[in-house]
Order: C-alpha cells, then sequence, then structure tokens
C-alpha cells in the first residue's frame, strides 16, 4: 500500500480521497507533472516545478505552496514508499466549488494530490527495440503548451493505435507532426535532427530540452521546424521523448519501416547522452 500526498497529508492509498465537486473531477480543471525517479532520485524537478508554475499561471490558478514546498513533497514520497525506480505524478486543481462554469466569483483553495508509481526506466524493451507509430489527426485545444488534465483525446489517440497494432500516436495537425499523444517527436533526415520548434501546439516537454542540449554539445546538426509524415517516412531514424520514456527510438510509422527498421546511430548516441545526463544530475 502506497502513501500518497493529499492537501497537506500524508496518508494511505486507500484513505485519500478527493471530493465529486472539485473541478478537476469535473472539468478536468487542473495542472500536472510527472518526474522520473531513477535510483532513488528525481530527474530534473527544478525545471518540472518551472513547468508546472508556467501551466498554472496561463490558466489562472493561485497555489499556495512553494517550490521548495513542492520540492520536499517529491523527496517525502520517495522516502515513504522506498521508491527507486519510477514517477512521481502531481495534480493540481482549481479546488472545490458547487458546480458552476465561472471560477473567478469566489477565490479557491486549489487541491494539491501527488503519488509514486514504480516503472521500469531502464533497459526496457522500447528503448532497446524501439515502439511502431500511427498518424491520427490533431482533436486537442490548441494551447497543448499548458500540461492540462484534460487528457481524454490522448487516451482515445493511444487506444485507437494499439486497437491499429501500434504502441503510440502521432498527432497531425494542418498537414504537420505536433507531437505524440504523451512525447515529443523527433526524425533524422539528411543527417539533420528535426524537432517542431515550441508552440501553444505542443508541450514543452523537458526531455526534449535536455535533448537538445545534448545534440549541441555532441556538435550534431538539428533544427526545429514542423515536418510531415511523409518526411518522417523518408527518414533514416525517429524517436520519441518524455520523462518515463527517456528516449525510445520509432522503428516504424504506419507500417512502414524507418530507415533500416532498427535503433539507428544518432538514436542510440542521443540514448547514452541523455543518461550520462541523468547520472551525472540524480
Ligand atoms: N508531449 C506531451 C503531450 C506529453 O504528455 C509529454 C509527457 N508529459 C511530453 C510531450 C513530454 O514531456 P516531458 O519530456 O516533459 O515528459
Amino acid at each position: 500500500m502506497r502513501t500518497v500526498y493529499i492537501n497537506g497529508e500524508y496518508v494511505a492509498e486507500n484513505e485519500a480521497k478527493v471530493s465529486v465537486f472539485d473541478r478537476g473531477f469535473m472539468f478536468a480543471d487542473s495542472i500536472y507533472e510527472v518526474t522520473a525517479v531513477h535510483r532513488g532520485s528525481l530527474i530534473g524537478i527544478s525545471q518540472h516545478i518551472s513547468r508546472l508554475r508556467r501551466s498554472l499561471s496561463e490558466i489562472g490558478i493561485c497555489l499556495k505552496l512553494t517550490d521548495s514546498d513542492l520540492q520536499t513533497i517529491h523527496h517525502q514520497l520517495i522516502e515513504r514508499n522506498q521508491l527507486n525506480e519510477g514517477l512521481i505524478y502531481l495534480q493540481v486543481s482549481r479546488g472545490v466549488q458547487d458546480r458552476n462554469f465561472l471560477y473567478s466569483d469566489a477565490p479557491l483553495e486549489a487541491s494539491v494530490v501527488a503519488f509514486t508509481q514504480v516503472k521500469q526506466l531502464v533497459g526496457t524493451k522500447a528503448a532497446t527495440s524501439g515502439i511502431s507509430v500511427v498518424g491520427l489527426p490533431d482533436l486537442r485545444w490548441h494551447r497543448s503548451d499548458i500540461k492540462s488534465t484534460q487528457l481524454l483525446y490522448a487516451c482515445m489517440a493511444k487506444d485507437e493505435a494499439k486497437r491499429q497494432g501500434a504502441d503510440d500516436a502521432w498527432l497531425i495537425r494542418d498537414g504537420y507532426v505536433t507531437e505524440g499523444a504523451s512525447n515529443n517527436v523527433f526524425i533524422v533526415l539528411d543527417g539533420v535532427v528535426v524537432t517542431r520548434e515550441l508552440s501553444s501546439l505542443l508541450l514543452p516537454g523537458i526531455t526534449r530540452d535536455s535533448i537538445l542540449k545534448c545534440l549541441d554539445e555532441a556538435d550534431i546538426n538539428f533544427v526545429e521546424r514542423p515536418f510531415t509524415l511523409e518526411e518522417a517516412y523518408s527518414a533514416s531514424e525517429a524517436f520519441i521523448t518524455s520523462s518515463t520514456s527517456f528516449v525510445y527510438p520509432v522503428v516504424q510509422i504506419d507500417g512502414q519501416s524507418v530507415g533500416s527498421g532498427y535503433p539507428g546511430p544518432v538514436t542510440k548516441t542521443l540514448q547514452h547522452l541523455y543518461m550520462l545526463q541523468v547520472s551525472e544530475n540524480v
């Protein structure tokens, strides 16, 4: 049985209760973060807290907890649950109120929950052999830069990908790939790594940012621009990044092999450099 954090208290998971009037429950009026834990240490916690604050401020949720309080919650959860490898999920919702679309009538106290989840992060089959993806229309709202819990379409896209025999979905808007259902996407075209530039249409991934730094340091050419699925079909390599996947090679897109059909050299180099970066920081 896990110990979870809920509104200032650490309790057994079966004792943690959220109100049916919580706006997170009724309107998906909440923000979340997922931070990886490797060898008992957090990866990029300060970046996750900064992004949490940005998302909260974009939708006007006021959180009383300080950065140091948030760090303490994460550390306490690792300790109380003896978490070695996995993740911490943190969710901040606008608060509890009778059902009402309007939220600015009365100032609400944000609800905060956080819990640990065990997950294998290193040496997974996906990381070593790669994954397959299918292109699906991006039917999400136009503010995917905000990490809100409004994830229904991401769930539907992943489920549809699975129905089509693939591991994940790449989302297409106006003819260009925006991102994966829960990750940022990259391709390697003519030796240059291509990933879409940040905008309101995609999440500013923390792993994406780390990978751009790795590319810079390793003197590997890269460009931030939109790309089409057709370009991805002709890429020599493709990969995705996220906090709990790190870097997964993408070896098949819409049933077609990417390059050799096996994880390629640029992807493997980045997996290695990212792990070095993680080991230095944990
Ligand atoms: N895009 C989306 C839609 C995501 O859900 C995620 C994972 N949270 C990412 C990108 C990757 O972000 P990060 O590297 O910060 O986990």
